[in-house]
């Protein structure tokens, strides 16, 4: 059974339908992107996830569950965590109460505790500026204490959108790093969003190609770096 399973999924603001019909499926384990171009669907397919948009018609399983008509804080407890797009820190607080904001619906005081030690492990530019205020990071640390905020749900999912823009080639190289050593260290199954397509291929077993709130294309991340269409529509080559 799939990890993540969204089935015929439409999703509407308003009169404007800005899924009209998604099918994804994410094995446990896997890093999975979604590529496509501006205004393609890739957030809206996101937010529908985590219930901030609600979907109109279709179906979204979480581990044979249907989490699709569940509240987004119910969501985020069945291991469920978004990176929105633009990172959204608190830049008032510190870093360290970045993190704890991250764990505010868990009450297992311990392993919260591990877990943030574990992501300052992964992040140990973060541990070193953990009493500094959020606001004062720079971008690509702002992105690392975004990823590692919704790592402290302790997810079994990590929703993540975009989490290169906006950086320098050698941060988003980094990211990209650490994106693949917490799928692979801490087990968690990735669904990336991303425009560097290139770069996501590079990381994900599968990918899918979204066009105009559809799933254009679907295959192994190794065959759609291959691809003609797809080499020439979003890997500029
Ligand atoms: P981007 O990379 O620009 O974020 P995307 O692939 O993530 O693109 P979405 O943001 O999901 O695309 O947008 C899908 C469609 O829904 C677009 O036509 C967009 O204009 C529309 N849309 C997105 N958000 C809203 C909103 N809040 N209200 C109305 N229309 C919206």
């Amino acid at each position: 059974m799939a990890l993540l399973e969204l089935k015929d999924v439409r999703t509407f603001y308003g009169n404007i339908q800005a899924l009209k019909g998604v099918s994804i499926s994410v094995e446990e384990g896997e890093i999975v992107t979604l590529i496509g171009a501006n205004g393609a669907g890739k957030t809206t397919t996101l937010m529908s996830i985590c219930s901030i948009t609600p979907i109109r018609s279709g179906e979204i399983f979480l581990d044979g569950h249907d989490i699709s008509r569940m509240s987004p804080h119910k969501i985020v407890q069945m291991g469920v965590s978004q990176v929105p797009e633009g990172r959204r820190i608190f830049p008032q607080l510190t870093v360290s109460e970045n993190l704890d904001m991250g764990a505010f619906l868990r009450n297992d005081k311990e392993s919260i505790k591990q877990d943030m030690e574990e992501v300052f492990t992964i992040f140990p530019r973060l541990a070193e500026r953990r009493n500094q205020l959020g606001g004062t990071l720079s971008g690509g640390e702002q992105q690392m204490l975004a990823i590692s905020r919704a790592l402290m749900a302790s997810p079994r999912l990590l929703l993540l959108d975009e989490p290169s823009l906006g950086l320098a080639p050698l941060i988003v190289q980094n990211i990209f790093e650490v994106i693949q050593k917490i799928n692979k260290e801490r087990k968690t199954t990735i669904l990336l969003v991303e425009q560097n397509a290139n770069m996501a291929l590079k990381i994900a077993n599968k990918g899918y190609v979204m066009q105009n709130g559809l799933i254009k294309i679907t295959d192994t991340a190794t065959n759609l770096l291959k691809n003609q269409e797809v080499r020439k529509a979003y890997l500029g080559l």
